[in-house]
């Protein structure tokens, strides 16, 4: 009889590892998912036809074998898109002899270009800060020679790295990190920098320095900067070019789920499990909230470390402790549909109705809580229902589950949303023509609290043979979908080839090799 495998959460991780099993392998995967929705924290808010991405997700991916799998389920278009059209704006497209046009079809994967930029002082900075003459001006000399004197103290004087701050002053000096880094962080981690371990940095700001930022711009100005959309040269900060599916992430994930469904794996909605049953070192059974109880010979969690160990039948006092300390960081986004904005196109680039060019906007005022702004109209035009006569905005705010703002009356939110927009001179209020809100539990997982202990709990589930920690709450790991969909490759690759450790697994992510060997097979 062939094996089985139960697969929690129908997220990036979860549908690869049942992908990856119905295609490599005889093992039946189910999934369980708590939620009526596919694709996890990817997933895409559909508000009467103006589509929400949670986040903005790029699809790039250092790995050859993520890009091949994306582009495999979801051809890359060979036709530009509308607005590209509209525009008559150039963009690599596919030379495949098999037409894949977004303006027909929907399974397609649309190539975008990134920018995003700081909005700070009611004017933008680039993003990742760059020392360009447009900086210097919008800083003004006085800023510019601190900023100056700070990094060459920093060069000279290196601080030990105890935390994110060390880390970053570092790397860019304390004055241009008093300036752009030390509140921003503080509005999306809700702790100030110090609080936090300086491996944040190191797996999300990677090789990123001053240095790095000058060389980039250098390249840029002499246009020696032309990448493939692999970009393996480029630190992830910098990353210019990626996929987008033609309705966002969420219509990829749904797009692998019904693949899933037809090579005859299965996926149970609204079923959020609850309880584990193990027998020395083997998960036996796992337990729903509605009281069933399944059995399968290989389990694998992509549900949140906390929750999985809390219903783990046998466990330690240690290891329970540090799993109840883990922090988590969830956020709120608010669409907003409006006629126009206020701040329009100051760049070089071509723009519909000279609207601003970026898919995202940091914003760095300190007056309001917004974090991020969203131009959906520049991930896709298809995102938005009318893409000619209305922008679709997305506001983030970063929070704590049952926090203040968590816990504001939906409406309530909207309106501070909007407030907030227009007064930092973004839109005004009266071009406002709807609003929804998205709350999304456990966005980010923390490495505060107990989270310097997190050894304990690896070491607790590596014991268990059968038990397979994937994706990023899964793993409680700062991990992108491709290092998500990366961690469940390599679990079913040991699976096939008898691997018991589960070192691969954790180190995807955090060994910089993987990204560089194509020769690798996760
Ligand atoms: C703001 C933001 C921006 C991002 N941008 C990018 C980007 O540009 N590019 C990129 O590659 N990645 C990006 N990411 C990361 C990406 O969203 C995640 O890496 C990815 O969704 C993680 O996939 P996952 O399957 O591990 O977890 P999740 O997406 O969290 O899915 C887990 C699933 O498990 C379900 N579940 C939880 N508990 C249970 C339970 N007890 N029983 C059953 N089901 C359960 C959940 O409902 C969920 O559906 C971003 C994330 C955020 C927050």
């Amino acid at each position: 009889m062939s094996k089985t495998a139960i697969i929690i959460g129908a997220g990036p991780a979860g549908l690869t590892a049942a992908y990856e099993l119905l295609t490599k392998t005889d093992i039946k995967p189910i999934i369980f998912e708590a939620t009526e929705n596919i694709g996890g924290i990817s997933k895409t808010f559909n508000y009467k036809q103006n589509r929400m991405d949670m986040g903005g997700h790029r699809f790039f991916s250092k790995s050859d074998t993520v890009m091949k799998w994306w582009t495999d389920l979801m051809p890359i278009q060979t036709v530009p898109s509308k607005d590209d059209i509209l525009l008559n704006r150039e963009i690599d497209l596919s030379k495949s002899e098999k037409e894949q046009d977004p303006n027909k079809i929907d399974d397609v994967m649309l190539v975008r270009n990134r920018l995003s930029r700081i909005y700070f002082l009611k004017t933008f900075f680039d993003y990742p800060v760059s020392l360009s003459f447009s900086t210097m001006k919008n800083l003004g000399v006085a800023r510019i020679i601190k900023i100056g004197f700070s990094y060459t103290y920093s060069l000279l004087f290196k601080r030990e790295e105890k935390n994110l701050e060390d880390f970053m002053i570092n790397r860019f000096g304390k004055e241009l990190y008093l300036t752009f880094f030390k509140d921003y962080t503080h509005k999306v981690w809700g702790v100030e920098p110090k609080d936090i371990p300086a491996d944040w940095g190191t797996q999300r700001i990677k090789g990123l320095s001053i240095i790095k930022l000058l060389q980039q711009a250098v390249k840029k100005v002499l246009g020696t900067n032309k990448q493939d959309l692999k970009q393996k040269n480029t630190e992830t900060s910098l990353i210019e070019k990626f996929y987008y599916p033609k309705f966002g992430p969420g219509h990829f994930w749904q797009l692998t789920a019904q693949k899933i469904q037809s090579l005859g794996g299965k996926i149970e909605m609204n079923k959020k499990i609850v309880k584990f049953e193990t027998e020395n070192n083997i998960v036996k059974s796992v337990t729903d909230d509605a009281g069933n109880k399944y059995v399968a010979d290989y389990f694998f969690s992509s549900m949140p470390v906390q929750d999985l160990i809390n219903g783990f039948d046998k466990k330690d006092d240690v290891v329970k402790d540090v799993a109840e300390g883990l922090e988590y960081r969830s956020f709120i986004t608010v669409g907003l549909l409006v006629k126009d904005m206020v701040i329009k196109n100051n760049t070089k680039l071509k723009t519909y109705k000279n609207r601003v060019p970026d898919d995202w906007i940091y914003i760095q005022e300190r007056e309001v809580k917004l974090g991020r702004l969203q131009v959906f109209n520049n991930w896709s035009p298809y995102l938005v229902k009318d893409y000619e006569n209305t922008v679709w905005l997305g506001l983030e705010y970063f929070c704590n589950e049952n926090d203040d703002m968590w816990n504001t009356k939906d409406e309530d939110f909207i309106s501070f949303a909007k407030k907030e927009l227009a007064q930092i001179k973004i839109i005004k209020e009266e071009d406002v023509l709807d609003g929804c809100i998205v709350k999304v539990p456990k966005a980010y997982p923390g490495y505060f609290g107990t989270y310097k202990k997190f050894d304990i709990i690896k070491d607790f589930v590596n014991k268990y043979e059968n038990l397979f920690l994937v994706g990023r709450n899964g793993m409680h790991k700062y991990n992108n979908m491709d290092h998500s969909m990366l961690t469940a490759i390599t679990a079913v690759s040991n699976i096939i080839n008898g691997i018991k450790t589960k070192d691969n697994i954790w180190s995807v992510n955090t060994e910089q090799e993987y990204h560089e060997s194509k020769s690798d097979n996760v």
